[in-house]
């Protein structure tokens, strides 16, 4: 027996809207993410990642090579921390001081802070996800492609991450990568929750 399940979202399904509307958030978690879990816990089935948590699966199929369970493991980890990056519009809180602070030292603004990490969405090609990440304790954006994940490395702490994957926002923005991007950047990232992961 494992204990991987579909962890419940921490809002309504309508709660993003009109940025992420219930429909996107009916498959993007009731289809693709919980399709991730249900994928992993087959391939882990009788394995040596039998009875792991999913943040030990992550790094240890990491370091296996072994792809399938990587790919599936750090896309159910992914979608859980998007999902927890995000929240209603005027609901986001703001950056404690000492994030500010970091802020400050690596983007000069919030402004510009928001403006990096829109436009790793927006150049991210092909499917993947912008972060926002502290690197031994220096805030860096950046993106990675696919399944590919910052959580876990030596000294990286993820911060919040925005997922660019087409099943992401096709449906309620088509083709519009960058204004889907800005409309997360600027009325939905939970900065109070990037705070306590910053000090944590
Ligand atoms: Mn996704």
């Amino acid at each position: 027996m494992n204990e991987l399940t579909l962890k419940p979202l921490p809002y309504a399904d309508d709660a993003l809207e009109p940025t992420i509307s219930a429909r996107t958030i009916s498959f993007h978690y009731g289809k693709h993410h919980a399709g991730y879990v249900n994928t992993l816990k087959g391939l882990i089935a009788g394995t040596k990642y039998e009875g792991l948590s999913l943040e030990e699966i992550v790094a240890a199929s990491r370091t296996a090579g072994d792809t399938a369970v990587f790919n599936n493991a750090a896309q159910a980890w992914n979608h859980d921390f998007y999902w927890s990056s995000l929240a209603p519009d005027g609901k986001g809180g703001k950056p404690s001081a000492e994030l500010l602070a970091a802020i400050d030292t690596a983007f000069g603004s919030l402004d510009a802070c928001k403006a990096a990490l829109a436009d790793a969405a927006v150049k991210r090609f092909g499917s993947g996800w912008a972060w926002l990440v502290a690197k031994d304790g220096k805030l860096v954006v950046e993106s990675t492609a696919n399944a590919e994940t910052p959580f876990g490395l030596a000294g990286v702490k993820p911060l919040f991450v925005v997922d660019v994957w087409e099943h992401a926002y096709y449906r309620d923005w088509q083709n519009q990568r960058a204004a889907y991007a800005k409309a997360v950047v600027e009325k939905h990232l939970d900065w109070s929750a990037a705070a306590r992961r910053f000090a944590g």
